[in-house]
């Protein structure tokens, strides 16, 4: 699956080149904690580059989602904040991109209803990243919402209409089910004039960036390297980070997953490539890869932090971006949901 979507992958890159404009990108996040490197090389620095190449972007603070494995009341505000305070840190502009939250926008939610309609219980059951996430929730029951969440996200990328998603290795079987949930509208309510597009994944170079546990990189698994953490605190998560017995440095994903994402890690950083950075270190070990990978991140995220903390400085910022953000996104749902209501009859 991530092979055939990285090639497609290369192909869309080809055509966004030639014609920006075509595209239209909706990606996003939980609130549920500090975004860390396992996003910004697995999609957001790709949602900053499609903004700067003039692609359309709308950028979601999933927060109904934070619904489907914990309390939304567990600082929510907070992390709210602090994700938004994230995009801004990282370069989304919210004068050009549309930053906006679930709750804020209840056409979109309401494209639920129909959706659910259009996928099976089994369908939903073969999902392996809902597997995965219920397997490493800490709740003990699995909630209906979990169950459902992807076609929640079909709402998500399709009320805008969106066809293209920058997104991790993780979120490609949900877009397969957003891609199913499109086709079988247009198929059973639209023949002639298609409502939606049928979105595809854009992969970046990091599709499944490794946590220092060795697991992918996840806000809920202890795993991570946040991009507002300070200097020490990264070179103390990497000196931590899982790697293997043997000393002489590689770069090889499969045969030595830990290793190989600290190499990546610091290849992304420096702009080169990872086999590259392997060779270099040698026979130095992993001290002297952690040594390099600290080196390397700390050296990356610098700009990225002194911009953050700027901006945590004015919270009227963050405020106003949502503001905005939710009120033009709530435009496009209203229109979105007119024409769905139209297309299944619903002329009253
Ligand atoms: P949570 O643990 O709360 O689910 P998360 O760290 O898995 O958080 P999400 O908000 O679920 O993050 O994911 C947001 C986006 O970041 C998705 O597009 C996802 O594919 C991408 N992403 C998350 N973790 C990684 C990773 N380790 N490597 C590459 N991409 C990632
Ligand atoms: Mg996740």
């Amino acid at each position: 699956h991530t092979t055939a979507a990285q090639a497609r992958s290369a192909e869309l890159e080809e055509l966004i080149g030639k014609d920006p404009g075509r595209f239209r990108v909706l990606t996003g996040d939980r609130p549920t904690g500090r975004l860390h490197l396992g996003h910004y090389f697995g999609t957001l620095h790709n949602r900053v580059r499609l903004q700067d190449l003039g692609v359309e972007t709308f950028v979601l603070v999933a927060d109904y989602q934070v619904l489907t494995d914990r309390d939304i009341a567990e600082h929510l505000t907070e992390h709210v904040e602090q994700l938004v305070l994230d995009y801004l840190a990282i370069g989304i502009d919210p004068e050009r991109s549309t930053i906006f939250a679930h709750s804020a926008v209840p056409e979109l939610n309401q494209l639920l209803l129909p959706f659910l309609s259009l996928v099976s219980v089994s369908e939903l059951n073969r999902n392996p990243t809902v597997k995965d996430e219920i397997a490493h929730s800490r709740q003990a029951a699995v909630s209906g919402l979990m169950f459902t969440y992807p076609v929640h996200q079909a709402a998500d990328i399709l009320f805008c209409k969106a066809d293209l998603v920058p997104v991790g290795q993780d979120q490609l079987p949900h877009l397969e089910i957003t891609r199913t949930v499109a086709r079988r509208f247009n198929d059973r309510y639209a023949q002639g004039t298609p409502v939606f597009p049928e979105p595809e994944a854009l992969l970046s170079p990091a599709p499944l960036l490794l946590g220092t546990d060795g697991t992918k990189m996840s806000k809920s698994r202890g795993n991570a390297i946040a991009l507002s953490a300070d200097a020490d605190e990264t070179a103390r998560l990497i000196r931590g980070a899982k790697t293997d017995a043997e000393r002489h440095i590689t770069y090889d994903p499969a045969a030595r997953p830990e290793v190989s994402s600290l190499v990546l890690l610091a290849a992304l950083c420096e702009g080169v490539e990872p086999r590259a950075v392997a060779e270099e270190i040698g026979d130095g070990g992993a001290a002297a890869l952690k040594k390099r990978v600290t080196e390397s991140v700390n050296t990356y995220l610098a700009p990225i932090r002194a911009r953050r903390a700027a901006y945590a400085e004015d919270r009227c910022l963050v405020r106003d971006a949502l503001r905005a953000g939710n009120e033009r996104a709530r435009a496009v749902a209203a229109t979105t949901l007119q024409e769905v209501r139209s297309a299944m009859n619903a002329h009253y």
